[in-house]
């Protein structure tokens, strides 16, 4: 039967109107803008002939014949036929795409429906509508799968249609919820409707200017509003641009995930913050995440500036966190919260503003999500409807902001602040690895150092000394790391440090600096001052090797310094 593009009217988003197929041709039944936009995502490879039967002009009906036309003459290449019922009809219709539209008459065919042939029109009802369009508006007799189907189009009545209507037929009726002179309402169609259904006739009901209202109205007869195309069409979704682009995204960062590649979750958040911009229409986003230890908030990535670090109680972000409440300000430069410094130093013009604090499991706030100007608007952010749209993108920055904040703390030692054993597995997997392929031309080295007689510190000192020394000398470590190199507390008073771009000479050369050092150092140690000194193996990386065994190669030497008498640096 027929399958309705929509079953609105004027003012609606999808107007009234209507297809069916019949062998290759594909009958529309009117084609407003909407239908039109439809049609486009159709697959139309079986069909021949695209006819549209028009009821009448008004536009919420014939808007898209232009559209239809051209997009088939150049794009779909489906033949395109109108059939105007009267010849007062087929003047206007010529009118209107011919002079107004700009199109050639090769691009389309018009024919009236006497000289039209088709098994699958029976005749043209002439109805009344709207006054001025008198003698131009008709509903259609059709014969579908072997019924007889009568489409009113617009009308302010049935009666013309009642000789057409026997057992078995359907009835496709405009019923407007309003009574007006130019449409039939429902409450006095509901006795007609009835009495029609009692001889056996279905009863399909469009034009639908507030289905809620109709369908109460109706509630007594069997007539339901007519069949919507579904939303889907062969599985597939039918998307329109945002929610493919949202669809693309989402596609392009799950494969990122699963692709064995080791990712952070700077990756995740970068991806999560173009998900916001396409949802919203934002002209940036940045995420930031709340380190409560350091009372910080950063963000890493808020695009066109480097890693921003704030204290917790400033701007926005932190009024919209500490209040767990989501911020607007579409008029920022009057708002005190404000803080205009990254647009003084970028050059950027902020004039809208949405914050949206986020929460891990537990409800805590975590962070924020913040999108900056909203494209093309004047109005700026929609507190509604934008949090709406971007709720499914906030709860995943929540979770992806938690599972960060627990892998850090899982990487790193809470005692030295240093990365733990397992921080540097994560890191060997994701930065060192390089080092270790075969064809890598670049040297990696590492020490292992061990505090010399460090049971004797907590003996005679007590652990708060011994502990107060492993954090004064991860200090001292950390801070004789250039850029490429990592300190690690590798267990106990033990620690490692990885130096890339370094050979054997030059890591031996920094750890006799560093032992050096340290045995002239004073460690502040529970009130008193103590001095140590500390043990190292160095080792060259040998790719060829695994990563276990080289580190167990620097530990022999280690081995060695301690035999040797300690305080040494042995490779
Ligand atoms: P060596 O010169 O041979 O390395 O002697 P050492 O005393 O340093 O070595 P040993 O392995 O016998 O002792 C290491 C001590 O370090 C034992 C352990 O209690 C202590 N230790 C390990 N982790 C911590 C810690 O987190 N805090 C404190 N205070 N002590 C720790
Ligand atoms: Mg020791
Ligand atoms: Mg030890």
């Amino acid at each position: 039967m027929l399958t309705f593009f929509g079953r609105g009217s004027a003012f609606c988003e999808e107007q009234n109107s209507a297809y069916f197929l019949s062998d290759a041709d594909m009958i529309l039944l009117d084609c407003p803008m909407s239908a039109f936009q439809r049609i486009k995502t159709m697959d139309l490879r079986n069909v021949s002939r695209i006819y549209v039967l028009v009821t009448h002009t008004h536009g919420d009906h014939i808007s898209g014949i232009g559209m239809l036309i051209d997009y088939e003459y150049f794009v779909g290449n489906v033949p395109v036929t109108i059939v105007a019922p009267s010849e007062p009809v087929r003047r206007d219709l010529e009118y209107y795409i011919k002079n107004l539209e700009g199109i050639r008459d090769e691009w389309f065919e018009m024919t009236d429906v006497n000289t039209l042939s088709a098994n699958w029109l029976k005749t043209v009802v002439p109805t009344t509508h709207s006054p001025e369009l008198g003698g131009k508006c008709f509903g259609y007799v059709l014969r579908i799968e072997g019924k007889t189907v009568v489409y009113t189009g617009d009308t302010n009545t049935l009666d013309p249609f009642i000789p057409y209507l026997q057992k078995d037929s359907i009835l496709y009726t405009e019923v407007s919820s309003q009574k007006s002179p130019i449409h039939l309402s429902a409450e006095s169609a509901r006795e007609t409707i009835k009495d029609l259904e009692n001889q056996g006739v279905t009863v399909f009901l469009m034009h639908l200017d507030d289905e809620e209202k109709i369908v109460k109205t109706m509630n007594r007869t069997q007539s339901r509003p007519a069949p919507l195309m579904p939303a889907q069409q062969d599985g597939d979704l039918v998307e329109d641009s945002a929610m493919k682009e949202v669809l693309d995204i989402s596609e392009q960062l799950y494969k990122e995930m699963c692709s064995g590649k080791k990712n952070d979750h700077i990756m995740l958040f970068l991806y999560l913050t173009e998900l916001g911009k396409v949802l919203v229409g934002a002209d940036r986003a940045s995420f930031w995440k709340w380190d409560k230890r350091r009372k910080k908030l950063w963000t890493t990535s808020a695009i066109g500036v480097e890693k921003i670090e704030i204290p917790d109680d400033t701007g926005l972000v932190g009024k919209a966190i500490k209040q767990k409440k989501v911020l607007v300000t579409n008029d920022p430069y009057n708002d005190p919260d404000f803080n205009p410094e990254v647009d003084k130093k970028t050059g950027y013009l902020t004039r809208h503003v949405m914050v949206l604090p986020v929460a891990d499991v537990n409800g805590e706030a975590i962070g924020a999500y913040q999108l900056i100007n909203k494209i093309g608007s004047q109005n700026g952010f929609d507190e509604k409807e934008d949090i709406r749209k971007l709720s499914l993108a906030a709860l995943i920055c929540g979770i992806a902001l938690e599972s960060e904040t627990f892998l850090e703390e899982a990487y790193h030692d809470k005692l030295t602040k240093l990365k733990n054993r397992m921080g540097f597995y994560s890191d060997f997997a994701r930065v060192y690895s390089e080092y270790m392929s075969p064809e890598c031309d670049k040297p990696m080295s590492m020490f292992i150092c061990d505090i010399d007689k460090f049971k004797n510190v907590n003996d005679t000192y007590g652990h708060n000394a011994g502990d107060d020394v492993l954090s004064f000398m991860a200090g001292i470590l950390q801070s004789s790391c250039s850029a490429k190199d990592m300190a690690y507390r590798w267990g106990g008073e033990e620690f490692i440090m990885i130096m890339r771009d370094t050979a054997l000479a030059e890591c031996a050369q920094k750890a006799e600096v560093i032992r050096n050092a340290v045995m002239h150092t004073d460690f502040p140690a529970d009130g008193k001052i103590l001095h140590c000194t500390v043990s190292f193996g160095c080792r060259q990386f040998d790719p060829k090797m695994s990563i276990e065994d080289n580190i167990s190669e620097a530990d022999k030497h280690l081995y060695e310094a301690k035999e040797g008498g300690r305080n040494q640096v042995r490779y």
